[in-house]
């Protein structure tokens, strides 16, 4: 088969750059392990308002779960930090799931259940996942946009290193809930608890750095017992989920033939996780730069909208969070609400 792009990941990233490329007329393949483009979800769901102005195409009613205005920020040292933060709690099986079907409509081919395996004599190898039949595809540019555990980024030498361990529960609150609720606590080193309400649900879940050797679902669990301790929550478990989260910011995201989008590429913030619209626009400004005829475009556009933004994160993760003993002197210097983060060091 010969294609113009090769979509590896049928994500916000890979399926917002197949939709951009097909509707200019390129021939595009989209392969994904998955059976159905969004599912399962793994995720917390929560995007700013903005990438709605930017892709309202991407929002219509039955995308959006819940509207939220601020992100509500609970310290151990008993202090309570508002910051704005408007945007959406999405459906984020639909909001995928729409993403790939307008990539469709555009023209883009996509083969579900299937994996991508790697290159051989400049052919990149994919296989049916339930027949084990294996083809070859010739494409002029190859876009890994296959998330955080890259398979394309770790071919091309480019993967992703550190990472965040997640355990995400959904549960019915008590009363509803209007902003995003997160929580700094010594039994989630190095990450936080968020509850992003849903309507009369909630995303409750934790980010640990794996190195300290806590167990995610441990800590999980403690977070959980102290949310029913404060009514928070109801005591049922309707869903589960969980995942890796990049933590090191922007990879090398052009090499040779092979371009990374989304989390493939580094593209998740490295402190508040956040990657859903980063994704979306580091597929869409691949497109452009694509279309525009200088690949190194790209390069240099998400250097600029994103490479300083994801270089301070990093940066902080690195040099305070070694230790998580001392939150008072941390969380302040570690998360984007409070003025310390923002101060250069
Ligand atoms: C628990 C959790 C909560 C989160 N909460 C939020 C949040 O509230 N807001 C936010 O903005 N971000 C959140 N994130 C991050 C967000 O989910 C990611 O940044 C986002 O999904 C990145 O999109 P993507 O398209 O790059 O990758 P993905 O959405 O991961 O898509 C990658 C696709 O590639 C496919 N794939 C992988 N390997 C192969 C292969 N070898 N062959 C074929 N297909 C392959 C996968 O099946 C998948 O469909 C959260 C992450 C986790 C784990």
């Amino acid at each position: 088969m010969k294609v113009d792009v090769l979509v590896v990941g049928c994500g916000p990233a890979g399926s917002t750059c197949a939709y951009k490329l097909a509707k200019e007329g390129l021939k595009v393949l989209v392969v994904d392990f998955k059976r159905k483009p969004g599912v399962p979800v793994q995720c917390a769901e929560f995007v700013p308002i903005q990438l709605q102005h930017s892709f309202p195409e991407f929002f219509p009613e039955d995308v959006i779960a819940q509207r939220v205005k601020d992100m509500v920020h609970f310290t151990p040292w008993g202090e309570i930090v508002r910051m704005g933060s408007e945007g959406y709690v999405l459906h984020r099986e639909r909001f995928d799931y729409l993403i790939a079907e307008l990539a469709k409509r555009a023209g883009a081919e996509f083969l579900m259940r299937t994996q991508f395996l790697g290159f051989e004599d400049g052919k990149v190898v994919i296989e049916n996942v339930d027949t084990r039949r294996r083809s070859f595809v010739e494409a002029d540019l190859i876009v890994g946009a296959d998330g955080p555990r890259s398979k394309v980024a770790r071919l091309t030498g480019n993967a992703t290193q550190k990472f965040l361990a997640t355990a995400q529960f959904t549960m019915p609150i008590t009363q509803p809930i209007e902003d995003l609720l997160i929580y700094f606590r010594d039994y989630i080193p190095a990450g936080y608890g968020w509850v992003f309400p849903k309507g009369k649900l909630a995303n409750v879940g934790v980010g640990v750095d794996p190195s300290f050797g806590v167990n995610v679902m441990e800590s999980l669990k403690i977070f959980v017992k102290e949310l029913l301790k404060e009514g928070v929550v109801e005591n049922k478990i309707l869903g589960r989920t969980g995942g890796w989260i990049p933590a090191e910011g922007l990879k090398d995201v052009l090499r040779g033939r092979v371009a990374l989008a989304g989390d493939a590429g580094g593209f998740c913030h490295p402190i508040t996780g956040g990657g859903i619209a980063n994704a979306v626009y580091s597929g869409s400004y691949l497109a452009e730069a694509l279309v525009g005829g200088d690949l190194e475009d790209y390069r240099e556009e998400v250097e600029d909208t994103f490479g300083p933004t994801l270089r301070r994160a990093a940066l902080k993760r690195k040099k305070y969070m070694n230790r998580c003993d001392d939150l008072e002197y941390i969380v302040p210097r570690t998360w984007i609400a409070f003025p310390e983060y923002w101060r250069e060091d």
